[in-house]
């Protein structure tokens, strides 16, 4: 039996990809992107994150917290367990809809992703992935209907600096999704006073044929509390304001 760890299962999610979908968020990413939204994916193994706000002072949590206080983000569940959680949705879904695989880095857990991907498939769901795209698997981008992948920082030093990691990689493999044909979402995450080459990441993606099309996603706060609940310091970036994000529209694209 196959088993992965899975931080969560979102349902009627409609931020992550077409239509109205199921999000399933592996945990476990190589990445430490400073800004990071899902700071409780990074780690392959369940955290305990504490929320203050919640605790009631009950005094029994030895027992169990039922306030939502102190909860246990990461579960191992099986291919079929997951599965049957997504197909509570499928009349949802209609033509565009489905099941997102993200993270985390989803592509970590290689084994387990592969057998999601062929079990939904089977039941004739649409689905895609969110990535780093530092990892290549063909024989997975082959499957899917659609990858939505970053390409963070143009520079291959401050990417390294930023997220941990180097973007040449990165790079090399939108050449080679290319070759697969498979459609693709690309984004950018616009964080203030980090983020880098715009310009130049939206002209790289511009020649190829399988960009569908290319996002920007303003910085969200989204990530402090859970920041918070897993004892981690906060990453004191800011919302990006309405007025750069519109000087940074003339970058993003849509190819239909
Ligand atoms: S069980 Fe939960 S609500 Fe009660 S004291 Fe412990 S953390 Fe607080
Ligand atoms: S790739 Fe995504 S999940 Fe991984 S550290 Fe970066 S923002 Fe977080």
């Amino acid at each position: 039996m196959i088993q992965g760890i899975v931080a969560d299962i979102q349902r009627a999610s409609v931020h992550d990809g077409p239509g109205i979908r199921t999000t399933v968020f592996l945990k476990g990413c190589p990445l430490h992107c400073a800004w990071c939204h899902n700071p409780e994916c990074i780690e392959m193994k369940p955290q305990l994150m504490y929320y203050p706000e919640k605790c009631i002072g009950c005094g029994l949590c030895s027992q169990g917290c039922f306030s939502g206080a102190r909860v246990i983000c990461g579960k191992e569940m099986s291919v079929e367990e997951v599965v049957r959680e997504v197909l509570f949705d499928k009349d949802y879904y209609e033509e565009d809809g489905g099941v997102t695989f993200s993270g985390g880095e989803p592509f970590l857990q290689r084994e387990f992703l592969n057998a999601l991907i062929d079990a939904c498939k089977k039941e004739g769901i649409h689905c895609a992935v969110e990535t780093s795209l530092i990892y290549f698997d063909e024989e997975i981008f082959q499957k899917l209907d659609l990858c939505m992948a970053d390409l963070k920082i143009w520079d291959n030093a401050l990417h390294k600096k930023y997220t941990g990691v180097e973007n040449t990689k990165i790079k090399e493999h939108f050449y080679r999704l290319n070759e697969i044909g498979i459609p693709i979402i690309a984004r950018t995450p616009v964080i203030p006073g980090i983020s880098q080459g715009i310009g130049e990441i939206s002209a790289f993606l511009k020649q190829f044929d399988n960009i569908k099309k290319y996002e920007l996603l303003p910085y969200h706060p989204l990530g402090t509390a859970k920041r918070e609940a897993l004892g981690i310091k906060a990453d004191g970036f800011s919302v990006p304001s309405a007025a750069y994000m519109k000087e940074l529209k003339k970058y993003v694209f849509i190819c239909e």
